[in-house]
This record gives structure tokens, C-alpha cells and sequence, in this order.
């Protein structure tokens, strides 16, 4: 199947990666919706929520380019005339309610026709913390699990247990791929992290199962084209700040690296800085916030305090990132630091590596 003339199945998440989400979804949208018109198969959603506060859901429903009219009337599935993501079950925004929900949920589950996209919102605790329609929202995920032709976690919460995980963690709460190991289901989930996720990762991921365009994941499950590149080394526009020396010490005040308020991209793995959020206005970073690192496994633990800087951040003979930039060792020495960064960013992901083991 080609997309357009130009971009080929097999390119699809590579050209996302190569352009950002946000340029591919400008330069190639007819190509998506042309390249969907060819699918055979309808894939149905069924979009659950476990414990979430459901930004993930607003995010997706704020989308911008397209936005969710766009999605709703213009980007549709083959044959059906129906839209790319019209959930057959959405827990938090589809007309339906009480029974008549849930037996569209088993309708979903009993897969009738078409393809099936099992898309998790929230992550999952032990019995007894998350009833829907009084059954145990572990139950929900089994049955829906079980039957799913492709799985997708969105958010930090359902990727790797986001806020609900944090210590003490009194109702166990982790990510959907760990509950699906430990209940024997070993299908592959697609992790888009984010607290919230960005509606464009998930159009971009639903759009490329549909089209069975290859998705190469990381070690961490997420799609590289989008988490592939360590925000601090690669897309930072404060870089060249941080580089200098030159940091601001209160969050929104003046011109500076972020890193003494706090900021965790030299351990962040995401392409926020070029996709930006809210119709591409801006990003944490941009507004004078640290980033605080949600696109990581492990967070928020990993990562508190937020607004403190990194403990044991590289230095050179002793010299720290400020007098650095002091004009002492200049461009050098800064680039030593670079990998010194590097390496204590993959040493980090070595080491939880270890721990998920
Ligand atoms: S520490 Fe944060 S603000 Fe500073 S260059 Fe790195 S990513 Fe950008
Ligand atoms: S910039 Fe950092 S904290 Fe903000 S959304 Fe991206 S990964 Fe999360």
C-alpha cells in the first residue's frame, strides 16, 4: 500500500521521526487519509479508564491539528465511512450510559467484525480500588486484553503507573504492560507516555496500526519516533543558555536555562519542545516550568523533587555547569559535560533496566 506518492508504509513512523509529529501531521495529512480509505477492516476502539484523573482523554479531545471535528468527519476507515478514532466504547466522553455501555464494551470485546484497538487510560491497582459497573476495572482490562488485535497504554498513569504509583503506592498501582505480564498476557503495548498524552502521539499510533506501518519501539515500549531523542542533548532551544552558564533561578523570570529551577531534560526522553501543546503554543519549558520528566518510567519518584536541581549532575575537575559558564573552560569543556550528561542519563536507564528485571 502506498501512502501518497511519496511515503511508503514502511516509511510512515520513520518520516514521522525524521519531521516530528507535528510537521508530518501538517505535510501529510491527505496522505493519511488517503492511505486509510485503502484499510479493509474497520478497526474498533474501545478506550477504558482505570485510575486517571482523564486528562489523557481531554488532551486527545483538544487536539489540533486536525483537530477532533477534523477527526470526526474528514479522516475515515476504508469503506465504512466511519472516523479514524470514534471509540465503539469510551468511557468518559460517549453518549451512552449504565448498561447500555457496558454491553457495547462486550459487543467490543466479542468482535464481530473488524479489527479491535484496546486503548487503556489510567493505570491498574490491586482489587477492590477501581469498580466500573461493579466489576473490578482489573476484570475490564483482562476481558478487553484478551480479545485486542492491537494495544495501546496512553499516559503516563497507564504506561508506567504515573500519580497513582507514587510512594507509598498504597493501592499498588502500576502500568498496563506490568499487569498484563503478571496475568499472562504477553501482547505488545504501545507506551505513550506524557502526563497528559499528546493527542497527535495518539492519532499518529491509532492512523499507523491501522495502516500496519511499522511502530519501532524503545526499550521502554514508546514509540521511538517520538520519545527517540533526550530533550536536553537534541531539541532544547535553552541549550545554548545552558552551555553559557546562564540559568534563571525563578521559574517565568527572565531569560535562562532551566536547570537550577529544576529541569529534568537531560534524563527526558520526548519530543515536546517541537511539538509543543495546546495548538502548538508552547511547552513547559518554554513557559518558565522545569521540565519535571513525565515522559519517564519511574516517574514521579524518579524525579522529585521537581524544582531541585539533578543530584549528582556531571562535573568537570570539579567544576560545575555554572562556573562552566563562567567563560573558565568555554566550548570544550561544555561538550564534555554534554556526554558526561549522556552518560548519566543512559547509566540511570541502565540501571532501572536492571530493576525491571
Ligand atoms: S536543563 Fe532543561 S532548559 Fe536547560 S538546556 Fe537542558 S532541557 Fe533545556
Ligand atoms: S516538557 Fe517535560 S514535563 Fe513537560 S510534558 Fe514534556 S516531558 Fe512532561
Amino acid at each position: 500500500m502506498n501512502i501518497g506518492l511519496k511515503l511508503s508504509r514502511r516509511n510512515f513512523m520513520k518520516t514521522v521521526a525524521a519531521m516530528g509529529a507535528t510537521a508530518f501531521l501538517t505535510a501529510f495529512k491527505a496522505d493519511i487519509v488517503k492511505a486509510l480509505t485503502d484499510v479493509k477492516d474497520y478497526w474498533h476502539i474501545c478506550w477504558i479508564n482505570g485510575a486517571s484523573c482523564s486528562g489523557c482523554t481531554i488532551s486527545f479531545a483538544q487536539i489540533a491539528e486536525p483537530d477532533l471535528i477534523q477527526v470526526l468527519t474528514e479522516i475515515t476507515v476504508g469503506t465504512s465511512g466511519l472516523p479514524i478514532a470514534l471509540p465503539d466504547y469510551m468511557e468518559t466522553i460517549h453518549p451512552a450510559s449504565g448498561t447500555l455501555a457496558e454491553s457495547l464494551k462486550e459487543r467490543w470485546a466479542e468482535g464481530q467484525q473488524g479489527k479491535r484497538i484496546m486503548v487503556v487510560e489510567g493505570s491498574i491497582q490491586d482489587p477492590g480500588w477501581c469498580l466500573i459497573a461493579n466489576k473490578d476495572f482489573r476484570e475490564h482490562v483482562r476481558e478487553t486484553a484478551e480479545t485486542a488485535d492491537a494495544i495501546v497504554a496512553v499516559g503516563q498513569c497507564a504506561t508506567y503507573g504515573g500519580i497513582p504509583s507514587a510512594k507509598p503506592n498504597p493501592t499498588n498501582a502500576r502500568g498496563l504492560k506490568d499487569y498484563l505480564t503478571e496475568i499472562g498476557i504477553n501482547k505488545p503495548v504501545i507506551n505513550l507516555p506524557l502526563c497528559p498524552v499528546n493527542g497527535e502521539h495518539v492519532l499518529l499510533t491509532l492512523a499507523a496500526v491501522m495502516i500496519n506501518a511499522p511502530v519501532e519501539l524503545d526499550e521502554h515500549g514508546r514509540p521511538k519516533a517520538f520519545f527517540g531523542t533526550n530533550m536536553h542533548d537534541e531539541l532544547c532551544p535553552y541549550r545554548p543558555y545552558y552551555d553559557r552558564g546562564i540559568f534563571i533561578t525563578v521559574p517565568g523570570e527572565g531569560e535562562g536555562c532551566r536547570y537550577k529551577i529544576g529541569c529534568k531534560g537531560p534524563l527526558t526522553h520526548t519530543d515536546c519542545p517541537s511539538r509543543k501543546w495546546v495548538n502548538h503554543t508552547s511547552y513547559c519549558v518554554e513557559v518558565g516550568a522545569p521540565c519535571i520528566g513525565c515522559s519517564e518510567p519511574g516517574w514521579p519518584d524518579r524525579f522529585s523533587p521537581f524544582y531541585k536541581e539533578i543530584p549528582g549532575m556531571p562535573t568537570l575537575l570539579g567544576v560545575d555547569a555554572t562556573t562552566l559558564g563562567q567563560g573558565l573552560l568555554a566550548a570544550t569543556a561544555a561538550g564534555i559535560v554534554v556526554h558526561g550528561v549522556k552518560r548519566a542519563a543512559t547509566g540511570k536507564k541502565k540501571e532501572e533496566k536492571k530493576e525491571e528485571v
